[in-house]
Formats: C-alpha cells, sequence, structure tokens
C-alpha cells in the first residue's frame, strides 16, 4: 500500500507509463570507439579473439616444467627466454628454465612459472638456483594465466541497452572493434521560463532572479550524450511560448523546459502544449517536483518541469534522465537507480502521500559507521541544498517518520548523473 495522494502518479508508475508510451526515438548509428563513451550501446558485442589468446605468464620470472622440480640438485640452466609478443619457439629442455616476462607465451613444455624474487640467477643469467622451500611451495600451474580465461572467442561481452562506461570501450578495444552501433544523440531543446528571469551577465531588476535552471537541464542533458539547442529565456505569454514550441518541435526530438507548469496564473506551459500537441503525462507523487509535464507536439517529446530550481535536478535525475536514456534505446536494467541501504542518522516527520528525496551526505559516526545526514531544510528552492549533497535519501510513500538508526535508502549523485 502506497498511500498515493490522489491525482498524483506514483513514480515507478510514472516511469512504468512512460517507458510503454515513449517509443526509442533515435536510429542507431556507427560511430568510433573514442567518441562512444557514456553512449547507449544498440548492439550486442560478441568477443572474436579469446583473451589471453595463449597460455601466458602473470609475473616476471622462469617458466619450468613442475615434475622437474622433485630433482633439482644444483643450478638449472636457463634455456631461453620469452617476452610479451615474442615468445621462445621450441620446447622446455628437460631440467630446465625459460627466462619469461609478465604476458608472454608459456612455453611448450612448461607447467608453472616461479617468480624472480625467489630465485637468484648467475650474472649473466644463464644459471639460476632456487632454494628448496621455494620448490617446496611452488605447485603446478603456478602464475600461468590460460587462453580465454578473462573472455573467450563467441563470448557476448556487451549487451545492447548498457550505457558505455570506460571499461566497456577498453573491452571493445580489446577485441579488436574500432567502431561501435550506439544511439544517435537526442537532438533536445531547452529554455526556462518565466518574466521575473534574467540571463547571468546581464543587469538584475529589481525583484528579478537570474536563470539558473537552464545550466542544471543542459548539463544533465550533456552528461547522458544529447544534444542541446540552448533556445534562452521566454515569457510567460502564451503566443511566446506557442511560437517557441512549434519551431523548436519542427526540428528537435525533445523539448525541455522548466518553470510555468504549475496551476498559476502565469503558468501557461500546459495550456501551449494542450493547443499544439497533447499532454499524455501531469504530477507525480514525488517531492520536491511534483508539478511535471509530458507531452508531445507531433513527434516531439515535452517534457516541462517545475520552476524550483532543487525541483529541476531531482525530477531531471530520477524521471527525465531514465525517460530519455530509454529514447536512446538503454535497457531497464541500466536505467535502475543505485539505492544503498544506510543508517540515517537525523530524526525527520513528514506527511505520506509522495515519494521523498532528502539532499543528503554519509558522514562517519562516533562508532566509524557510515550514516546519512539530511540537508537542514526541505525546500525545494534551495539550490545550495544541491551543491551541499553527494546523494539523496529516498523515503517511500508511505513514510511519515524516520528516526536516527533507522534503514533508510541512499542513492548516491554520482549514480544518477
Ligand atoms: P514556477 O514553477 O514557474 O512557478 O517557478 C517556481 C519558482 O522557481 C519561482 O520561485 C521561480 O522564480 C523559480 N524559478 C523559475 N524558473 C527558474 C529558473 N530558470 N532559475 C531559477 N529559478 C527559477
Ligand atoms: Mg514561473
Amino acid at each position: 500500500m502506497q498511500n498515493i495522494k490522489p491525482g498524483l502518479t506514483a513514480l515507478s508508475d510514472a516511469l512504468d507509463i512512460a517507458f510503454a508510451e515513449v517509443p526509442v526515438m533515435v536510429p542507431a548509428q556507427e560511430r568510433p570507439i573514442q567518441e562512444c563513451y557514456g553512449a547507449v550501446l544498440r548492439q550486442d558485442v560478441i568477443a572474436r579473439v579469446s583473451v589471453p589468446s595463449v597460455d601466458n605468464s602473470a609475473m616476471d620470472g622462469y617458466a619450468m616444467r613442475h615434475a622437474d622440480l622433485a630433482n633439482v640438485d644444483g643450478p638449472i640452466p636457463v634455456a631461453g627466454v620469452s617476452l610479451a609478443g615474442r615468445p621462445f619457439d621450441g620446447v622446455l629442455p628437460k631440467g630446465a628454465a625459460i627466462r619469461i616476462a609478465t604476458g608472454a607465451a608459456i612455453p611448450s613444455g612448461a607447467d608453472c612459472v616461479i617468480i624472480q624474487e625467489n630465485v637468484t640467477a648467475n650474472d649473466d643469467e644463464t644459471e639460476i638456483t632456487i632454494d628448496p622451500d621455494v620448490i617446496a611451495r611452488t605447485s603446478l600451474h603456478q602464475n600461468i594465466r590460460w587462453t580465454g580465461e578473462d573472455i573467450k572467442a563467441g563470448d557476448k561481452v556487451l549487451s545492447a541497452g548498457g550505457i558505455l562506461r570506460p571499461q566497456d570501450i577498453a573491452i571493445v578495444a580489446g577485441q579488436g572493434f574500432s567502431v561501435l552501433s550506439v544511439a544517435r544523440p537526442l537532438k533536445i531543446a531547452v529554455f526556462s521560463t518565466g518574466d521575473e528571469l534574467a540571463r547571468p551577465g546581464d543587469i538584475l531588476p529589481p525583484g528579478g532572479i537570474y536563470d539558473s535552471n537552464r545550466f542544471a537541464m543542459i548539463g544533465m542533458l550533456r552528461d547522458i550524450g544529447c544534444e542541446v539547442t540552448d533556445l534562452g529565456l521566454l515569457a510567460d505569454d502564451f503566443e511566446v511560448l506557442e511560437n517557441a514550441l512549434t519551431d523548436a518541435a519542427k526540428n528537435h526530438d525533445v523539448i525541455m523546459t522548466s518553470g510555468g507548469v504549475s496551476v498559476g496564473k502565469a503558468d501557461l506551459l500546459k495550456p501551449v502544449v494542450d493547443r499544439l500537441g497533447e499532454i499524455t503525462a501531469w504530477k507525480l507523487a514525488i517531492k520536491p517536483g511534483k508539478p511535471l509535464m509530458r507531452g508531445k507536439i507531433g513527434n516531439c517529446l515535452v517534457i516541462g518541469l517545475p520552476g524550483n530550481p532543487v525541483s529541476v535536478l531531482v525530477s531531471g535525475l530520477l524521471y527525465v534522465v531514465p525517460v530519455l536514456r530509454h529514447a536512446m534505446g538503454a535497457s531497464r536494467s541500466a536505467l535502475a537507480p543505485v539505492r544503498i541501504p544506510v543508517c540515517a542518522g537525523f530524526d525527520f516527520t513528514r506527511r505520506a502521500g509522495r515519494r521523498e528525496w532528502l539532499r543528503a551526505r554519509l558522514v562517519q559516526n562516533a562508532d566509524g559507521a557510515f550514516e546519512a545526514i539530511a540537508f537542514s531544510s526541505t525546500s525545494s528552492g534551495m539550490l545550495s541544498s544541491m551543491v551541499w549533497a553527494e546523494g539523496l535519501i529516498e523515503l517511500p510513500e508511505s513514510c511519515t517518520q524516520v528516526s536516527k538508526g533507522d534503514r533508510v535508502l541512499y542513492l548516491p549523485l554520482s549514480g544518477l548523473q
């Protein structure tokens, strides 16, 4: 029982509905791998080579035949060298060793590697001696990395729908691929609405505020690989908004705005979208960020965020980012935020009915354990709370009270961006 406030949609339902209603909006395109960081992968990647490609040494040392170690009674001749990329081509002679480097192929006949630190070599490295206790603790196959131990040719190494991290690009490169099929970036038009807003750099009129939300939105969108057109500020004027939205919808996949989606006299975005297209979702049971609008004008997705700066960031990270990544073809599993159970280091009382996120940090308490602390205010107008925060504490819809020591869920901001 979630105790959702009537007229509002729970975030999880709103996301389910958006994932069902919003199509994958952009085609796949081939791109050089070095331009694919953060992009949504649109193909499975199947290994074409095994890694390692040959049995090789995990350490610098001497490759030997394990059975020979039982008969050692003096210096052991070094019969050759195997370096990474320059293998010893021959068979290890009985009773001998091969000098071997990390990553070098194990010579035929060898089945263990003794690290160089445990061996004494003569000056010209033609002979080595090994202490009996080192011999006694050397096991068969010691320090050998086997062919295919990391990746076998034919294995699926990455699945379509994932968001490409540095290690993902690295594994693709390690397979010799130089291009990948990824989502074409969404083209997104961004603007802020509000008669009170001024551009950073301009003189602030009395009672005015500088537009900060546009810069939060642009950053969030760039972080997920979108191509942003900054359309600046728009007045709270039906015709101005109508014209701007009509134009932007022609050559963008998405329009994202802040402000003007509440129910005040100057909140004109809803009626404008209603006139030009349709409103497909409205008002989430979330705090901050309740008056959130999703609509469309033709094939262009429109997302109207509220004006309060914290609402923009929280609903942007928890609703808009997953929906847009879905629209680029991300799989559901790539979209769930990281939620870590932690102890609350504070008391908090609230009304049930909406899911709420408190701006939070993890700190060490007197016992050395980590606990979450919350920002002193829950105001959605205080941008400083988001700058202070390293994460969010998520309180479920039904929660009315958090007491120090309770288990709460912590969402690191780094896992949302
Ligand atoms: P609104 O949703 O338009 O009613 O705005 C809610 C609150 O957010 C008001 O206090 C606005 O002044 C403020 N606000 C609206 N847009 C912005 C913006 N772009 N940057 C900073 N604050 C804003
Ligand atoms: Mg406004």
